[in-house]
């Protein structure tokens, strides 16, 4: 569920620093040196995994079926439960243990319906829209209104004068500079519908958080928040469509636009599950590294990019392990996780869910960056383990150089993980054209090519492996104090509170740091 505007920043600083890991210089101190599979015994397990991952993969056939076979999978609806029993009879053909759903509540369901806009003056022309996730609609045979604007980067002063949008049709722009960071404003975007809504707005032009549509002629959906719905339409418009709007406002010239948008939500909560299958660990079982990817979607297209292609990754590297033959020190259980494009809530009910046995986790593994090969094992604020996992990566130079960051990744499933002070262990990806598919009609199993597929999944079984074969635990969780620390250095604290997502455990740890001794 990552949010557009975030999502670009972190490109931008991604590609300003990027550099390539895997250079392995001598320790400066004594510490001995971190072992990596040519040392540690894992390396005759992990040559059998890459055969099977490379030479025999079905990921690709898997995504296929997701794709076509189930198409879109919005959480809560008949074909994500359809896309659950899928993935649990993949699991088991696939010989994993203890397969099962962890069902659990999303606190509303929404179905989409059809989406109309015409623009009325000054010229007269049809507009290609789409409605955002869990936002309403407008009455039955259609509204219309005078466009104004509000801007984004001025949202806290927006809210306060939401009086003269009565009637009217709301284009957000974004003018001058931000005056929060971008996820910040993304919070308050939220508080600013709610007041247009109130104050009486036809509908808000706004997309993600307000951001503009990506690519020729192409609308992006999306939640508008963690568990956030909104009566009022939100509409995501294309780029193009969008323009002409924008030069209409600058140019002072009246318009007007005609929506007709027809959402349904459902009268309470909704039932959801998880899908979980495991590889039992041979000595120490009950010791759990999570490996997953989230099996819900947006419904514009078929989700293969978001997130088909993490999906098929865990079932490929699943696969790959089990006709190994190896089994590891330690299990790994298998999550196609629901509910991630709501706000992250099959994460957090996983962790709810399993919060017993949390301290024997050792962390999880999630590939959520569309279609590109990956490039970084960000370790989720876990620095100290950052040195334990380059002699790993070292090891995969030959399949390709990948670089290891303590980053953290709080746009998908690893989130939760990360605020268990767990390493929520991200493989990010090189995907520059994930901006045209992520949560529009592009999402397609054309912008996939089976080669990086396979690699990615072969990758996913590696790290999986390894990580829970080394004979040396990689991790256990922080204390609150140190979690805390880490997701205020990685700057993640003002978003978090911003949704309402900063537990009271990590305010208690603020306020007794605060205290003086
Ligand atoms: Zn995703």
């Amino acid at each position: 569920m990552r949010f557009v505007l975030a999502r670009a920043a972190l490109v931008a600083a991604v590609g300003a620093g990027f550099c390539l890991g895997g250079a392995w210089t001598a320790r400066a101190d004594n510490r001995p040196t971190p072992k990596g599979p040519d040392e540690d015994g894992t390396k005759p397990a992990l040559v059998k995994i890459a055969g099977e991952g490379m030479m025999d993969s079905h990921a690709f056939q898997y995504l296929t079926e997701l794709s076509d076979d189930i198409g879109a999978r919005v959480t809560g609806s008949p074909s994500e439960r359809k896309a659950e029993e899928w993935g649990a009879g993949k699991m088991k053909a696939i010989g994993l243990e203890n397969v099962h759903k962890e069902k659990y509540q999303l606190w509303r369901g929404w179905t989409r319906g059809t989406a109309q806009g015409e623009l009325l003056e000054p010229i007269r022309r049809p507009l290609h829209v789409d409605a955002m996730g869990w936002t309403g609609s407008t009455p039955a045979v259609g509204a219309e209104g005078e466009v104004v604007a509000a801007n984004l980067f001025d949202i806290e002063e927006e809210v306060k004068h939401t009086s003269r949008l009565s009637g009217k049709i709301v284009l957000v722009v974004m003018k001058g500079a931000p005056k929060k960071d971008v996820d910040s404003l993304f919070a308050i975007f939220g508080d600013f519908l709610n007041a247009a809504s109130k104050a009486g707005a036809v509908a808000v032009i706004g997309g993600q958080g307000g951001s503009k549509a990506v690519g020729m002629n192409l609308t992006h959906t999306g939640i508008l928040g963690f568990d956030a719905d909104f009566a009022i339409p939100v509409l995501s418009l294309t780029a193009e469509d969008q323009g002409q709007l924008e030069r209409y406002v600058e140019s002072g010239k009246k318009m007007r636009v005609r929506f007709n948008v027809q959402n349904t939500f459902s009268n309470g909560p909704v039932e959801a599950a998880n899908v979980v299958g495991e590889i039992r660990g041979r000595e120490n079982p009950e010791q759990v590294l999570v490996v997953g990817a989230h099996l819900d979607s947006w419904d514009l297209s078929e989700g293969t990019t978001d997130n088909g292609t993490g999906s098929a990754s865990v079932l490929g590297s699943a696969e790959a392990i089990v006709r190994s033959g190896m089994r590891p020190r330690r299990t790994i259980r298998f999550v196609l996780f629901t509910g991630e494009e709501q706000g992250l809530d099959g994460s957090f009910a996983y962790m709810k869910q399993h919060q017993s046995e949390m301290a024997n986790h050792l962390g999880n593994l999630v590939l959520d960056n569309g279609q590109g090969p990956v490039r970084e094992f960000q370790l989720g604020g876990r620095d100290d383990l950052v040195a334990s996992f380059q002699p790993f990566t070292q090891s995969l130079s030959s399949i390709r150089n990948i670089a290891v960051t303590d980053k953290v990744e709080s746009g998908t499933d690893t989130l939760p993980f990360s605020m268990a002070g767990l390493p929520g262990i991200n493989m990010d990806q090189d995907s520059p054209e994930y901006k045209y598919t992520h949560h529009s009609p592009a999402d397609a199993l054309e912008a996939v090519n089976p080669d990086v597929l396979a690699q990615n999944a072969t990758l996913m079984a590696l790290a999986a492996y390894w990580i829970a074969d080394r004979p040396e635990r990689l991790a256990s969780p922080w204390p609150v104090e140190k979690t805390v620390k880490m997701l205020r250095a990685q700057h993640q604290d003002e978003m978090l509170k911003a949704f309402g997502l900063w537990p009271k455990e990590f305010a208690d740890a603020e306020k007794k740091e605060e205290t003086p001794k």
